[in-house]
């Protein structure tokens, strides 16, 4: 029976109830989608998992032909990875995005040759719209939240370490998702452990309490934040540019002084810290501040790094010696075999995901699915950890080394 150290769940129940744009063969399917679902529900649209990779034009759609099939209501289309969305000209609008937008600390909105925003919403500019229409988001049922959860089990999950926001609204159509987990908590089909996406102590604190109160099979696990943006969207933050993007080295996104004092503030409350950092840059800055809190005093088993995707050789014996745990996914590999060596090039394919090289130093390690950027399915990860298709075949693990990555914690 395994545990999931990875997972949104109710950002996974919400593709399982609403619109998944994935293996859409083009544009042209993704749109049709979107105005099917439109007939079949009210309020504002949300749909997951568009994949400019896997449809024919390899691009993100623009505003105007999000409009062409749905304008009378707001529409917002997250990327496969949730770091980039696609909203329509409504959607903007009642987030006042038009013509030379206020670009967020963290994100940004592309904008046209006239200055005007294409509806492309990259990091933190994803929540400056979805908070916008968030009240207009009619979220799935219980029942169906329920069901999506109980599906999980049948793929031999006992408990996860579970992610849920509060403040930063809906990633899969489920808006004020700690509260609809409390609600749900006696009826959960297994334990979760809760890691809380909260924007200041205080909201932390108040989660933390509310899960405390809350009877059922919740527990409050700590804090978790981004430092970065994933390789897909060109997002992940990379010492070197994109190979296929010159321009960019992807997105900051860990401001260190508010990452310490929420980090303390997470482990005042008997809480873990777990940051999301992806590409090498990324992890650097995170092991930086990780050092500075173990310096004054933190434990270091309550530090924890999601993904620690793309790492150099340095950072793997830094992480090893200051005993940060790494949280990895290696569904990822599966689904990014096509195109990953576009974005890093040969050198940084080679050592990209390194899982043996990890274990070998002593890092400790967990493992997760990110569902619903993946399926739940621990079989997947634990499959793709071991065969590694199109990557480094010497960073493979063992069948037992793979099953203990999601082995659970007790
Ligand atoms: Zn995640």
């Amino acid at each position: 029976m395994y545990h999931d150290y990875h997972l949104h769940p109710l950002a996974y129940a919400g593709l399982v109830t609403g619109l998944d744009l994935m293996d859409a063969a083009d544009l042209g399917e993704v749109m049709a989608r979107v105005s099917g679902h439109a007939e079949k529900v009210d309020g504002a649209i949300i749909g997951q998992r568009l994949d400019d990779e896997g449809v024919s034009e390899r691009r993100l759609p623009d505003r105007s032909e999000i409009d062409d099939v749905v304008s009378d209501r707001p529409v917002l289309l997250y990327r496969h990875c949730g770091h980039i969305a696609v909203a329509n000209s409504l959607a903007l609008s009642l987030a006042g995005v038009d013509t030379d937008p206020d670009q967020p600390v963290g994100g940004s909105f592309d904008t046209d040759t006239k200055g005007r925003a294409t509806g492309v919403l990259r990091e933190t500019a994803i929540a400056v719209v979805s908070s916008a229409l968030a009240p207009q988001v009619i979220g799935p049922t219980d029942t169906s939240i329920l069901r999506a959860l109980g599906s999980v089990r049948g793929m031999g999950l006992r408990s996860m370490t579970g992610i849920v926001s509060v403040g930063e609204p809906i990633w899969c159509g489920v808006p004020d998702e700690l509260e609809v987990l409390c609600r749900l908590a006696p009826e959960l089909p297994l334990d979760i452990d809760v890691l809380v996406i909260a924007p200041n102590p205080a909201e932390l604190a108040d989660a933390a309490e509310k899960i405390r109160h809350t009877q059922g099979r919740v527990t409050f696990f700590g804090w978790k934040d981004f430092a970065d943006g994933s390789f897909g969207g060109h997002t992940a933050a990379l010492h070197e540019p994109y190979a296929d993007n010159p321009d960019t080295t992807g997105t900051d996104r860990l401001d260190p002084e508010h990452f310490k004092t929420m980090a303390r503030a997470s482990m005042m409350l008997g809480g873990s810290v777990a940051v999301h950092a992806i590409g090498d840059r990324a992890n650097d800055r995170v092991l930086d501040v990780y050092e500075e809190l173990i310096g004054m005093g933190a434990d270091p088993s309550r530090l924890r790094v999601e993904h620690a995707s793309l790492l150099t050789d340095p950072a793997i014996e830094r992480m090893a010696s200051l005993g940060v745990t790494a949280s990895v996914q290696p569904s990822f590999l599966a689904s990014e075999a096509e195109w990953l060596g576009k974005r890093l090039g040969e050198e940084r394919m080679s050592r990209v995901y390194p899982f043996r090289s990890l274990l070998e130093a002593g890092v400790p390690m967990v493992g997760g699915s990110d569902a619903p950027v993946e399926s739940p399915d621990p079989d997947i990860g634990m499959n793709a950890a071991v065969e590694r298709p199109g990557f480094n075949p010497s960073e493979s693990l063992s069948e037992d080394q793979a099953i203990a990555l999601f082995t659970p914690p007790r």
